[in-house]
């Protein structure tokens, strides 16, 4: 459906459907089964995320050999994202039907107790709270559904005010906006896990709570020498952005990093929830800009884990974020625990097909701006021929560097075919939009005609069409090939 069809020229696609936008799925209970992950990756799921606030190194060993197996059924190859927790806040242990919290009750909490008792102070997992929250700070619950004001903190007991109330379950997190939390943003469980994920072979790693790039340098020290034992590629690292912090040091945290991961479920308890929208479309722009994948997460299709049809609000924040230029959407609880894991991918991918043949996506020229670079004039003179379909492909290789990351900055509406060394290389570039990368090994040739003739046995590019070839040398020679 386009708006304004005959005064505005809209783009045809000129291939069979293939969507840019990545869709990356949490895996769980509900999608753990060999037969339900193949109908998700066939369905339209690029990446695989294992939360590891959840499960055992067991259960993750299981998934991760469902996935692969799912993959190799499905045809295709699948990256595998390991979320780590990091210093996720979360109270202890209570009864199993909750403690009801009372509006303007007065409650208490304790950092020197582990069980609760009836009518006692609650039990919180940050044994240092009491040293980091002060009269005044605002305590969230439960993905911020409840609300408590410090009232006064004495030794290791913590008074706070219910201003919102509800029902409070056992190990629900807890967020504190304005308080500096003292812990590590890689915690020793992160270590642990951290070490589990690279002998799995995970293709990325997702850090919690980031504040500031030093984690980043430091994790990635740690990952490089395991790796380098392991004899294997390093994985890439993305931040999650949830703590204003993270918003604050944007800039540093991504020159260090490999992606952004938009985690819009803390992020919108740790600040004001009326500004995410607006950082959500302030920082895919510069994701796209430097040439990092950017992932929006969190509630996209939440109504979907109870029910088959999203709501409208949920189909159009999907479709805005196409529109945005994330390079990739999230689903959380809807597949790992929800009723619809199948449904709510394709669901996805369906609204993503539409928002992708809008003129909407389309990046004009104004956004393409920087015109003092070769790379970025290539850039424009493909996205020319993108528009009108003089070419249905375009051909480059990671080793490329930077002329390769540009043509996907101004987001073609063609597959961008990039050649890899090796296919944990290519795993790790399924999170980009648009890139459909594939094993091109050394055989004599060159570049273009042992990638045409891979391609073109693989039918991965219609005969009599014609594609670009764009490679680049060690020494800045730039060539563009068109046939
Ligand atoms: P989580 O992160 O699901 O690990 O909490 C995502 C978010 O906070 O939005
Ligand atoms: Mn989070």
């Amino acid at each position: 459906m386009f708006l304004y069809r005959d005064t505005i020229p809209v783009q045809t696609l000129v291939m069979p459907v293939q969507n840019r936008t990545r869709i990356v799925a949490t895996i769980g209970p509900a999608s753990a089964s060999v037969p339900i992950l193949v109908r998700m990756i066939r369905g339209g799921m690029n990446v695989a995320r294992l939360n590891f606030s959840h499960g055992t190194h067991q259960d993750h060993k299981r998934l991760i050999r469902h996935i692969r197996t799912a993959a190799k059924k499905a045809g295709t190859e699948v990256s595998i994202l390991q979320d780590l927790q990091g210093p996720k806040m979360r109270v202890g242990n209570l009864p199993e039907d909750g403690v009801y919290l009372k509006s303007r009750q007065i409650i208490t909490f304790s950092t020197a107790v582990d069980e609760y008792k009836e009518g006692s102070h609650l039990p919180v997992t940050h044994k240092n709270l009491h040293k980091d929250v002060k009269k005044g700070h605002h305590i969230y619950l439960d993905d911020g559904l409840m609300e408590l004001e410090v009232q006064s903190v004495r030794g290791r007991i913590i008074k706070a005010k219910v201003l919102v109330g509800g029902v409070l379950l056992s190990h629900k997190g807890m967020n504190l906006p304005d308080s500096k939390i003292s812990i590590e943003s890689f915690t020793k469980k992160d270590a642990v896990d951290l070490a589990f994920g690279l002998e799995q072979g995970v293709d990325w790693v997702a850090l919690s709570f980031v504040t500031g790039p030093a984690i980043i340098k430091k994790v990635r020290r740690i990952m490089q020498a395991k790796s380098y034992s392991l004899k294997q590629p390093t994985p890439k690292i993305f931040a999650k952005i949830e703590r204003r912090e993270a918003v604050d040091n944007f800039v540093g945290i991504l020159a260090e990093v490999d992606g952004i991961l938009l985690a819009r479920g803390d992020l919108g308890i740790e600040m004001p929830y009326e500004e995410v929208p607006i950082i959500q479309k302030e920082f895919i722009e510069i994701c796209r800009q430097a040439g990092k994948p950017v992932i929006v997460a969190t509630h996209m299709l939440q109504s979907m884990t109870v029910h088959a049809r999203a709501t409208r609000a949920e189909v159009s924040d999907v479709a805005n974020a196409v529109i945005d230029h994330a390079d990739a959407v999230m689903l959380s609880a809807e597949t790992a625990t929800g009723k619809y894991p199948y449904l709510t991918v394709h669901t996805m991918a369906t609204v993503i097909e539409e928002a992708e043949q809008s003129r909407f996506d389309d990046i004009t020229f104004y956004q393409l701006h920087g015109l003092d670079d070769v790379e970025t004039a290539i850039a424009q003179a493909l996205h020319v021929m993108c528009e009108n379909d003089h070419i249905v492909g375009i051909v480059t290789a990671m080793s490329y560097g930077s002329v390769a990351h540009m043509v996907n900055t101004f987001r073609p509406n063609v597959p961008i075919h990039m050649a890899c060394p090796k296919k944990e290389i290519a795993r790790q570039a399924l999170v980009r939009a648009g890139i459909h990368p594939f094993v091109l090994g050394d055989d004599p040739g060159t570049f273009v005609m042992r990638a045409e003739r891979y391609l073109r046995k693989n039918k991965m590019i219609p005969a009599k069409k014609k594609i670009a070839y764009l490679t680049s040398s060690p020494g800045g020679e730039i060539q563009l090939t068109i046939r």
